[in-house]
């Protein structure tokens, strides 16, 4: 299985799986790059998959209609069936499975950024598992609560952080840069995070994608996945949370993240 980061607007990826034949597309915001990327490579696409309902991640559903192959996968618009998402032909909710490209993709229910938000994880036979977060997990960072609570998202981001080291994280933006300042904000003292931040400047350099990222590195560095670590408790006691819980260490992390330039 092929997994490629199509660049959409300034900062969006849509990720695209292809087996060098078939593909489908994740969040397809826009139209125009994902028709480039299938006609570069000539490849059919079986399905658009949707995280959630937001427009950087929706607005070119309509336009890829007529792209989608007659035998489509479920209908060809596999989407969130909590929210709102025109064009959709199959709804899933947590648990559900799908099989896209011969692959299996468990659904997951991350409520937080929005309220319906699901992610996507497959294990392709002989490969690293692959996340596909939307709008949740962000390398070195989360996304922010439009419609979800504190307590719910980082119920969601504890979820994602249960699966494989090795997991694969499809984000669907490139933020990290902005996101690994922050979080060495939170843990100045924290040597993994300040590797990866390295490694991270180098590759957007020369113009690479940092991701995906591996679930064993964001477990290291993102302050949102840490929650229980004594060094990120302490920053968020400095920064006015009301006591040592994850969810009010969480909830005063990402409020800080909100203001912090
Ligand atoms: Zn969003
Ligand atoms: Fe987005």
């Amino acid at each position: 299985m092929n997994l490629v980061a199509v660049p959409a607007f300034t900062d969006n990826y849509i990720w695209m799986l292809h087996d060098g034949r078939q593909a489908i597309v994740v969040d397809p915001g826009e139209a125009a790059p994902v028709e480039r990327a299938l006609d570069e490579r000539r490849l059919v696409l079986q399905a658009i998959v949707v995280t959630h309902h937001h427009g950087d991640h929706t607005g070119g559903i309509e336009a890829l209609l007529p792209r989608l192959a007659p035998d489509a996968t479920d209908g060809g618009v596999i989407a969130t069936g909590r929210e709102r998402i025109a064009h959709r032909t199959r709804a899933v909710v947590g648990d559900d499975v799908v099989t896209l490209l011969g692959c299996e993709f468990r659904v997951i229910d991350v409520p937080g950024h929005t309220a319906g938000h699901v992610a996507f994880y497959g294990e392709p036979a002989g490969e690293a598992p692959i996340l596909l977060c939307g709008d949740t997990l962000f390398s070195g960072g989360c996304g922010r609560l439009f419609e979800g609570t504190p307590a719910q998202m980082l119920a969601s981001l504890d979820a994602l952080a249960a699966l494989p080291d090795d997991t694969r994280v499809c984000c669907a933006h490139e933020y990290t840069l902005s996101n690994l300042a922050f979080a060495s904000a939170v843990e100045p003292g924290n040597a993994a995070l300040a590797d990866y931040r390295a490694h991270c400047i180098r590759l957007r350099e020369r113009g690479e994608p940092t991701l995906p990222g591996r679930l064993q590195t964001e477990r290291a560095i993102n302050p949102f996945l840490r929650s229980r670590e004594p060094a990120v408790i302490a920053s968020a006691l400095r920064q006015g949370a009301a006591n040592d819980s994850p969810v009010e260490v969480f909830a005063a992390i990402r409020e800080w993240k909100n203001n912090y330039r």
